[in-house]
């Protein structure tokens, strides 16, 4: 499958609000050529050389409504550092992902968020929980896993989570007070 800007659907395609099915275990083939298509994507996107080549826009994260097909399948790939200030790299290819519990406490990008699947620039603030437990099947380890995120990382996974269910960044943005923040939210 041949993912790039042209392929890549864009928010004026009603099938981005498409809600996406649960995917069945263990994986068809055709449902695990999607997924490492998905997850090559972000690895490619992110090598300026081959993004310029294959006409890729870097990303952090892509799903598969994004190429038009409407299953609960995800690919991210996060560079972070961790408590103790190393980097890290989280790298999941994960199938039918779902947030267990979130904290209360909330967490915003101070740069708003962007979508490979939009545009036009929606300025403002999205409030997401600063800490997530998601469960999922990851064909990274090829098995069913838990993921306790925070911060940066529990972004990207509610980000990449709320495709499934046709829901976009902007959604979140408050139309009447756009950069509003409660006064505990986490700003990265
Ligand atoms: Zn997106």
């Amino acid at each position: 499958m041949l993912i790039n800007r042209d392929t890549i659907i864009k928010d004026d395609n009603p099938l981005i609000r498409q809600k996406s099915e649960d995917v069945k275990l263990p994986l068809s083939k055709e449902d695990e050529d999607l997924l490492r298509a998905l997850l090559q994507y972000v690895e490619d996107s992110t090598d300026e050389k081959k993004a310029e080549e294959m006409n890729l826009q870097p990303a952090v994260g892509i799903s598969a409504i994004q190429v038009g097909i409407p299953k609960k399948l995800t690919a991210v790939i996060v560079n972070e550092v961790d408590k103790n200030d190393k980097p890290v790299t989280y790298k999941y290819m994960l199938v039918n992902p779902r947030i267990i519990s979130s904290s209360l406490q909330q967490a915003y990008l101070s740069s708003g968020e962007g979508c490979l699947s939009v545009a036009d620039s929606h300025e403002g603030y999205i409030l997401r929980s600063a800490r997530i437990k998601v469960k999922a099947f990851d064909l990274v380890s090829n098995k069913e896993i838990e993921i306790r995120a925070r911060d940066y990382l529990a972004i990207v996974l509610q980000h990449e989570i709320d495709h499934f269910s046709g829901t976009l960044f902007y959604d979140h943005i408050n139309q009447d007070d756009p950069f509003f923040a409660p006064q505990d939210a986490k700003e990265i």
